[in-house]
């Protein structure tokens, strides 16, 4: 055993998309810091981040429907859908600036553009729908949504999901052409390729973050196992970054910083189908989610999902919810005992009391068998045949459980949660969904919190890399336009490409 010691300005925790959107942005906004990066596994982009592990969905609310709910007046609340979309059009805008600047390379190796469509059963959905669309069509970012229950028109949209249906059932869509595919795990380790070759980053892989402490002048040091050599580390930084995905919530709690306490993490696995017929897959060319079943929780939302990855179309179907107790897909059984603490304890507890519905729900998803996952997919493509799909291990999401003023002790979160030390000192990112599609607004977040003295001077940079930093597009339907123009050029996603990707 020996023991290096190091100071940094900056240690990001695993390289996934967050740490690789930090580490990026912070390379454009205080090139001189210097980064080291630390990953338990032997490259970037393999938890939740690679493209066989998420949906690649690029989360805009253009077709979720959980992000937009009914009121009990019967009126639609979109607050949700606007503040998803917003936070979308920023990670486009620094894409694109990236792309532009050549950081990146090639944006179609991990961005397409793909139609996003909803699409609902039973006359109160199809009703639901139609109230959606209004009510998101006063907003310039949801400009250019269809809707239609009629039979031909969906036939076209969607053959393969129309074929075998009875012309009376009550059915509707809606259908977007903005919509994308991202592959976050391309995207990942481009963002890694581009910071190796960058003065003052050191990435190390094959290094675990095990344990924190602060020193008397304030820095925290890192204690790290170098996997390779089997030797602990220690490496000092000004600023730390947890951005270990189901791995974050474990660090955190070694920080020991007071706003640690009271967390609680369960973790969730995601099945998909994958299609294995290529003609079926060459038949649907869209993203169609549908209403998630009563009782289900908002990650279950079943999709039917073109996706491109590596050059390939795929076609998928999901999630299916499995239950492990690992926070990683390559983590560890112990995983969720180790992380019950005197601290939360009690506020996992009163999660296990309120989430018997959960709990039930997660029981009967791991019972499910292959031809029960075909039926609920047959809802979807009712001529799917068993012998075409295969089930394929997405990643773990770790579902935040805290105590909050609205759901009291022991609430599950489904969103992605940012824990800051008061000092600004140590950051940390938890939960998933909306999750990468949102990174960039997220770590802009971070630096406001963290950076109070810097992000004053980094607005310039900001603003060349996000025009629409510090406003609403919402509000600004010239500005939108202006920039949807040129994002959409820059990351290949015009109608023109559009048809191109079809092709
Ligand atoms: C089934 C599923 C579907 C999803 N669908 C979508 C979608 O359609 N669109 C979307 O935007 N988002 C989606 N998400 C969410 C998205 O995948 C995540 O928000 C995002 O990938 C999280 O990135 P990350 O960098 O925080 O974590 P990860 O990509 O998991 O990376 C964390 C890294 O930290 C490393 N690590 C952990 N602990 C340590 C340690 N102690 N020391 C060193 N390294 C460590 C891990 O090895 C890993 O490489 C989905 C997630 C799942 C599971």
């Amino acid at each position: 055993m020996s023991s290096v010691q190091t100071k940094s300005d900056v240690i990001l925790i695993g390289a996934g998309i967050m740490s690789a959107t930090m580490g990026s942005l912070l390379k454009e906004l205080a090139p001189e810091w210097k980064i080291k990066v630390f990953e338990k596994l032997n490259s970037a982009g393999k938890e939740s981040s690679n493209e066989w592990n998420n949906a690649g969905t690029g989360h805009a609310a253009l077709c979720e429907l959980n992000y937009t709910t009914e009121k009990p007046d019967g009126t639609i609340d979109c607050t949700k859908a606007i503040n998803v979309n917003e936070q979308f059009q920023v990670s486009k805008q620094y894409w694109s600036y990236l792309v532009e600047q050549k950081r990146i390379s090639n944006a179609g190796d991990f961005i397409m553009p793909i139609p996003h469509m909803s699409m609902v059963q039973g006359e109160k959905n199809v009703d639901f729908l139609k109230k959606r669309l209004e009510a998101l069509s006063t907003n310039p970012l949801f400009q250019g949504m269809a809707f239609s229950d009629d039979p031909d028109v969906l036939r076209q949209w969607m053959p393969l999901m129309m074929e075998g249906r009875d012309r009376n059932e009550a059915i509707a869509a809606s259908k977007i052409d903005g919509g994308t595919d991202v592959n976050f795990g391309a995207l990942t380790r481009m963002l890694f390729n581009h910071l190796t070759g960058q003065k003052g980053v050191q990435i190390n892989y094959r290094h675990s973050v095990e344990d924190f402490t602060r020193t008397k002048d304030g820095l925290w040091e890192v204690k790290v196992r170098n996997e390779e050599r089997n030797t602990i580390e220690y490496h000092q930084a000004k600023f730390v970054f947890i951005g270990g995905g189901g791995g974050s919530l474990p660090l955190l709690q070694k920080t020991g910083i007071k706003e640690s306490k009271n967390i609680g993490g369960f973790p969730v696995s995601g099945l998909f189908l994958s299609c294995k017929n290529k003609e079926v897959v060459e038949r649907h060319h869209a993203k169609v989610y549908g209403k998630a079943k009563v009782g289900a929780p908002p990650m279950s939302v079943p999709h039917l999902d073109t996706r491109y990855m590596n050059g390939e179309k795929a076609l998928l179907f999901g999630p299916f919810a499995g239950f492990s107790p690992k926070f990683l897909k390559a983590g560890s059984n112990l995983d969720l005992m180790g992380s019950v603490k005197p601290s939360n304890v009690f506020t996992m507890l009163a999660a296990g009391a309120k989430e018997i519905p959960l709990t039930k729900y997660l029981i009967s998803q791991v019972m499910l068998s292959h031809e029960k996952r075909m039926n609920d997919l047959r809802e979807f493509v009712p001529t799917a045949k068993s012998e075409d799909w295969e089930v394929v291990v997405a990643g773990q999401r770790v579902q935040v459980i805290k105590d909050t003023e609205m759901g009291g002790k022991g609430t599950l979160q489904f969103g992605t949660e940012v824990v800051t030390a008061e000092d600004g000192s140590i950051a940390a990112l938890l939960g998933a969904s909306p999750g990468a599609s949102t990174a960039v607004q997220v770590m802009i977040e971070i630096f406001k919190r963290c950076f109070p003295e810097q992000i004053a001077d980094w607005e310039p940079k900001l603003k060349e890399m996000v025009p629409s930093y510090g406003l609403m597009l919402s509000d600004h339907p010239e500005l939108f336009d202006e920039i949807k123009e040129k994002t959409d050029r820059v990351l290949g996603l015009t109608v023109a490409e559009q048809n191109q990707a079809v092709q």
